[in-house]
């Protein structure tokens, strides 16, 4: 131990950077506190534009050897991080678990497999990768996916590991070099993913991990000249921030965004799979962007709908996450419970009714909400709340129910629960959102494209979409008779 680990449950997690193969020290440090009971967890070095400039450096100047790896090799690699992952889930997942909160049987059976699972899907994807020649009048078209340069990453709390792996896997995949920046009030995991890469034989400087606060090294990060792409997750507002700093250089972003996603509830759906949807909305307290918030029920079905709801909800147990019977922890922060309580106290005061929940618990828990009597231009039903807080609206008929659906600033994700395939039919053909869900919710290929719609982003990742977005996309065309001089 030395005066840069922390140690979380036995696993021992170095606070500092980790930029060119070396741990950095800052100054300046911040603190990182769990939120499962408040206590403070260690202090983690503090970035700056210093910080930024040697890991944009590290990153450019490893980039020429790993961009030249042979793919094979690349993928190689990146199936040894998956490894290295597979053997340290147990550490991952309860590091994960302290760290943000989220449950602890989710990051053990779900969570950390698909940490893993990144890195394979992306290796076995660029094995893949390609295009088809094709002529122009007897001209070769060839395609090609080349390595851009270092990529900047940036990513949220909420599932602080999975995001990552999600954007490093890809763009290391591609043969770019990387700077990780994970969210400040989550840094562990990518300190922990720092160590397994370089296990794994991933080359000095490929993989650099920075952390800090977003407003101290943030812009230093996106608005370097050296820097290819920036991929983004997080808020609306950091986003647009972000934007404006990559636009001095032109820096190609990918922004993955908030939600307002609707759930649809047809008169016609099966109500217990409905209702089972609609409690699924909960998870992970609410954090999760992909969220459908906002139940949209048919006014037929609509009172049946809620007394079954609220008798499941009832069944949910909440508290400390790392309980297997847990199904629903804490929130991130008491600067984020604050937050979620003043969006349903202004929503009651403007006269929403809490069917149930609607105030603070002990600790940093809020009780699982839902709210009737709202507006559709009420801040409740406009605004992401990130939180365990949904509301509930009526419609009478199809076209009512889509108009309610794509009338908010956001687009990420929508669900249809429907008994009649036509309708699903129609009504998905309409829906403004990067990913709809028929009669489930949250199955997510990597192979899929995936990205919002509207304010909920730009561009999309996944599969090839990722490869797309990661490398500069090459066409070269060869004529057929330029060889005379060969040979
Ligand atoms: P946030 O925007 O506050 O922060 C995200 C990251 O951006 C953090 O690492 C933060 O340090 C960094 N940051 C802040 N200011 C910056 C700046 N000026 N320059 C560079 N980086 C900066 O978001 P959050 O509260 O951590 O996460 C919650 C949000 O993320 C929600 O809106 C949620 O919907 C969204 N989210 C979206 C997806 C998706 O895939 N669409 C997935 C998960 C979360």
């Amino acid at each position: 131990m030395t005066e840069h680990t922390l140690t979380v449950a036995g696993v021992a997690v170095d606070t500092r950077h980790w930029i060119g193969g070396e741990r950095v020290a800052s100054t300046e440090t911040f603190t990182d506190v769990s939120p499962i009971d408040g206590s403070v967890l260690g202090e983690i070095s503090r970035g700056t534009a210093m910080e930024a400039a040697a890991a944009v450096a590290a990153a450019k100047a490893a980039f020429p050897a790993w961009a030249a790896t042979p793919r094979a090799e690349r993928a190689r690699i990146l199936h040894a991080v998956a490894d290295g992952v597979e053997k340290r889930l147990e550490e991952l997942a309860i590091v994960e678990t302290t760290d943000n909160g989220a449950l602890l049987r989710s990051h053990r059976r779900g969570v950390m497999p698909r940490v893993a699972h990144n890195f394979r899907f992306f290796a076995d994807w660029l094995l893949k990768l390609e295009h088809e020649d094709f002529e122009t009048r007897g001209h070769t078209n060839h395609v090609s996916w080349d390595p851009a340069g270092p990529c900047v990453l940036i990513t949220p709390w909420n599932a602080p590991l999975m995001l990552a792996t999600w954007k490093v896997a890809p763009a290391l995949a591609a043969g770019n070099t990387v700077i990780l920046k994970p969210a400040e009030w989550t840094p562990l995991t990518a300190s922990l993913l720092a160590d397994i890469a370089a296990e794994a034989g991933l080359p000095a400087g490929v993989l650099n991990v920075v952390q800090g606060y977003g407003s101290e090294i943030g812009d230093a990060l996106t608005s370097h000249p050296d820097v290819r792409r920036i991929s983004f997750t997080g808020s609306v507002p950091t986003a647009k921030r972000i934007a404006a700093s990559a636009a001095v250089n032109l820096t190609p972003l990918s922004l993955e965004l908030g939600g307002k996603s609707p759930l649809l509830v047809f008169a016609d759906a099966d109500l217990d799979l409905a209702v089972d949807l609609a409690v699924e909305q909960y998870d992970n307290a609410g954090q999760v962007c992909l969220a459908a918030t906002r139940f949209l029920v048919q006014e037929s079905v609509a009172e049946e709908f809620t007394r079954r709801f609220v008798a499941k909800a009832g069944q949910l147990t909440q508290g400390d996450p790392r309980d297997e019977a847990t199904d629903i922890g804490p929130n991130i922060h008491l600067r984020q419970l604050e937050k979620i309580d003043g969006f349903v106290q202004r929503a009651i005061a403007a006269g929403a009714r809490a069917v149930i929940g609607g105030h603070r618990k002990d600790g940093q828990y809020y009780a699982p909400t839902l709210l009737t009597d709202v507006a559709q231009d009420s801040e409740i039903v406009q605004e992401e709340v990130f939180g365990p807080v949904l509301t509930l609206q009526t419609f009478s008929d199809e076209d009512e129910a889509v108009r309610l659906a794509n009338d908010t600033r956001f687009g990420l994700a929508a669900t249809v629960a429907t008994g009649d395939p036509e309708r699903a039919e129609r009504v998905t053909a309409q829906l403004v959102a990067g990913t709809v869900w028929v009669n489930c919710f949250f199955v997510r290929d990597l192979q899929a494209p995936f990205g919002g719609s509207r304010q909920s982003g730009v561009g999309r990742e996944g599969g090839t979409w990722s490869f797309d977005f990661y490398c500069d996309v090459k066409n070269t065309v060869t004529a057929p008779n330029g060889w005379r001089n060969h040979g």
